[in-house]
């Protein structure tokens, strides 16, 4: 059986940044579990979809991104067994580790939507969410001659939860660079009873849709799409037996999302959310001090993005460090993450907080403000960032 004294259980934001920390232990010492041959920048997919860049400005080949004196596996986990320290893989193999980091991301549903996947093969569907759908968000865009355009936010926990309106905003205004705004009828129909968790943002987002006449529904939950007649079937949350049908030209859809069935089917490792069942301090697991996580696959109660993983990343580090060294886990992950909001093809709203919801912010100025700073910081200067400097 293969050993590791560190095995990393994902190789994408969260296992890559938190393997590359582990650099200075002995060739070998570290273990990397990860089927998917290309790893992606996925905040760049907001920017895909409105046609600012190609997907393949976010990708990069696994074995490049991967730390080079780490192993990579090439399997997916199947199922983790915390008491003997071992992962199962697909392939049947078993891995040994004596410590172990979760970092397998989220699972996307759009099969709970009755109609998906099958509709993304007709005009006007897309989803900025998969690496499968993401081109076809701009050439929606690019199709778009009139009608209604809807922007739709599921009833799940899902990653970055500003991209659902943020790809609205970049529509808004290529239908209005390209004469077809007056055309149109843009809605943001989501399951969420709110705009954003955090009043600061959500006032200035309320005022953005006002300005852009962009129509709001909340409570209202994607559940049908029908190709056929281009119409798209939202169940009222406020009143569940009830729905609201919408035609549609182009539907922009945000899957719904759950955690990974290696951690959910791990009754020992995750919760009743079937999310990896963590301290929100320290990054430790519950039960097993030999078992860390980070990112999308934790119950961390914070909206889940990258540059949460970049702040947990080094909590991580040192906590499981000092347990290395018989020692308790000191450091303390706050809750951090940031979502900068883009609100157009020059714009963005940078939002930065924390568990409590209070805004967090790293410039000082009124980050609620649209800034193009901000949507520089976003297109230019975070991709390189993120490669340069993150992942290794
Ligand atoms: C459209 C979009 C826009 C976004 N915008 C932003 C943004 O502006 N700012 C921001 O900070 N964040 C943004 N995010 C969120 C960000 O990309 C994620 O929060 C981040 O990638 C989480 O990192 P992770 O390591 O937890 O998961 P991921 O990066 O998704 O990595 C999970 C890895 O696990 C692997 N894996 C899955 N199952 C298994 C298995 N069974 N065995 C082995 N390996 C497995 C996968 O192949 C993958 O490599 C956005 C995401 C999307 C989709």
């Amino acid at each position: 059986m293969k050993s590791f004294k560190v095995l990393v259980a994902g190789g994408g934001a969260g296992g890559c940044s938190v393997a590359a920390k582990f650099a200075s232990l002995p060739k070998g010492a570290v273990g990397i579990i990860d089927p998917a041959e290309t790893h992606y920048y996925q905040p760049m997919w907001t920017l895909v979809g409105g046609g600012m860049k190609s997907l393949k400005d976010s990708s990069k080949p696994m074995s490049q991104v991967l730390p080079k004196n780490a192993v990579w596996i090439k399997d997916s986990v199947a199922s983790f067994e915390p008491r003997e320290n071992v992962v199962s893989l697909r392939n049947g193999e078993k891995v040994q580790y004596e410590y172990l980091v979760v970092a397998l991301g989220m699972k996307l549903e759009y099969n709970k939507i009755e109609g998906l996947p099958e509709a993304f093969e007709t005009p006007g569907v897309c989803s900025n969410y998969s690496a499968n759908y993401v081109d076809k968000t701009f050439r929606s865009l690019k199709d778009f001659k009139g009608g209604n355009a809807i922007f739709t936010f599921p009833n799940t926990l899902i990653k970055c939860p500003g991209a659902p309106q943020k790809i609205m905003y970049i529509a808004d205004e290529y239908m209005r660079k390209h004469g077809v705004r007056n055309n149109a009828e843009i809605f943001y129909n989501s399951s969420l009873g709110v705009i954003f968790a955090v009043k600061k943002y959500a006032d200035a987002l309320w005022k953005v849709v006002e300005e852009r006449n962009i129509n709001v529904n909340l409570r209202h939950e994607l559940i049908e799409v029908k190709p056929d007649s281009k119409e798209a079937v939202f169940r009222l949350l406020e009143k569940p037996e009830e729905t609201r049908t919408f035609q549609y030209s182009m539907l922009h859809i945000t899957p719904p999302m759950g955690p990974p069935d290696a951690v959910k089917n791990s009754s020992e490792l995750c919760e009743e959310t079937g999310y990896l069942d963590l301290n929100k301090f320290t990054l430790q697991h519950k039960r097993f001090p030999n078992v860390f996580g980070i990112g999308d696959c934790t119950n961390l109660p914070i909206p889940k993005t990258a540059a949460a993983v970049a702040a947990q990343g080094n909590v991580l580090y040192q906590n499981m460090k000092s347990v290395m060294e018989n020692s308790e886990s000191k450091e303390r992950y706050d809750g951090y993450t940031s979502c900068p909001l883009v609100t157009g093809y020059s714009k963005c709203i940078l939002a930065e907080f924390d568990y409590d919801l209070s805004p967090l912010e790293t410039f000082p100025l009124n980050q609620a403000r649209e800034s193009r700073t901000a949507f520089h910081l976003k297109k230019d200067v975070l991709p390189t960032l993120y490669w340069e400097l993150f992942l290794r």
